[in-house]
């Protein structure tokens, strides 16, 4: 089986009513499909990157391949100099989900069956959403929409902060009281503060049970992250713009944060695979950021489904993905199959060859704003 095309599917779509977090406010959601299409008539479908730049110069990377030459083209893509950077456009994590979907499929297995052992078929999301809305009271917002959540059957919530310490304060404060103790909460600032801010708010949050902060701090702000592990109690989490080389040189190996966040988007299976053995190996938990459409979700579960437990305890820290219920035209449209929590609150994970979803291609074309193909 040989790769004859590469098709990069750009999709937007408007939202009916517009969410803000701590950088700006969101109008519409897009999206990248990545479809990688063979001489044997399979299409594989990945949601994330897909090289850029480095594979237009250089599309034999890819064109005229095996799909199983994926680890091969991982590291090909990286192009002279070695380490994969979001500043450089060269990370393919789209890309290689679809390659690794192409394998599923030629196998007849699915992704997790390749991707090594299975510890479970079903994975705990955690839910986001609790964006900034356009309401008069924004406490009283939050807090009601966090218990509607709760009211579906959510065990863990996250909710975006960063607006400024006093206003974090009083709606953490007003959704804690909300959702009562025992649902879990976390939150994320995507990048707001500065060390000595978020020292500071760390240690006011403290009293609110929070599972983790999420990007309290820049990215690359390493000494502050160290600052602030020693500053205050709440675990912090941190990763989810980064490729896989950084992921572990920066963050993994001096265990700079307690959970890894990285997203399928940028490291694909075989950059999540390396980063899963190694976060075991460093007792670093790791919980996948997830922002893309059902196929990354569903990516995301083939993942998780191989992630090690990071301690044999029946209450050890469980394996979470993030789960994007915010409003999105197009999320679950782009596949004719159901991904979403069953009873007990969790997400199956597809037992169906490669991937395990069938992709809604009237939907794909619906939403597609332009088609770069790469032969
Ligand atoms: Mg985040």
């Amino acid at each position: 089986m040989r790769i004859t095309e590469v098709r990069i599917h750009h999709l937007s779509g408007k939202l009916k009513e517009r969410f803000g977090w701590s950088l700006n406010w969101t109008t519409e959601r897009h999206a990248t499909l990545v479809e990688v299409v063979t001489d044997e008539g399979l299409s594989g479908w990945g949601d994330g990157g897909w090289g850029g730049d480095r594979l237009i110069q250089h599309p034999e990377i890819v064109i005229g391949r095996s799909p199983f030459e994926a680890e091969a083209i991982f590291e090909e893509l990286r192009g002279p100099g070695g380490f994969q950077e979001r500043s450089r456009p060269s990370t393919a994590g789209g890309l290689d989900v679809a390659l690794w979907d192409l394998m599923g499929q030629a196998l007849g297995m699915p992704v997790w069956r390749l991707l090594g052992r299975a510890y479970r078929n079903r994975v705990q999301p955690y839910c986001t959403t609790m964006y900034r809305k356009d309401w008069p009271d924004l406490a009283k917002g939050l807090a009601q929409e966090a218990s509607r959540w709760k009211t579906l059957g959510y065990r863990v919530i996250k909710m975006k902060i960063g607006y400024g310490p006093e206003i974090d304060l009083e709606i953490v404060k007003a959704v804690r009281a909300a959702i009562g103790p025992t649902t879990g909460l976390a939150v994320d600032s995507n990048c707001a503060y500065d060390a000595g801010t978020a020292a500071w708010l760390g240690k006011q949050l403290e009293a609110y049970g929070l599972l983790w902060w999420e990007e309290p701090l820049l990215a690359n702000d390493y000494q502050g992250y160290a600052r602030l592990r020693q500053a205050f109690s709440i675990p912090l989490a941190s990763g989810e713009s980064m490729a896989t080389d950084d992921l572990i040189t920066q963050y993994l190996q001096p265990r700079l944060v307690d959970i890894l966040q990285p997203d399928i988007e940028h490291v694909g299976f075989t950059g999540g695979r390396r980063l899963a053995n190694l976060a075991w190996l460093n007792h670093v938990r790791l919980i996948p950021h997830n922002w893309g459409t059902a196929i990354r979700t569903v990516g995301e579960l083939h993942w998780c489904a191989v992630m090690p437990p990071l301690t044999e305890a029946l209450a050890g820290p469980p394996v979470m993905f993030e789960f994007d219920r915010t409003e999105h035209p197009f999320r679950d449209a782009v596949v004719q199959d159901r991904v979403d929590i069953d009873s007990d609150g969790l997400l199956a994970v597809p037992e169906g060859p490669g991937l395990g979803v069938r992709v809604e291609r009237d939907a794909v074309e619906q939403f597609r704003k332009s088609l770069t193909v790469i032969v």
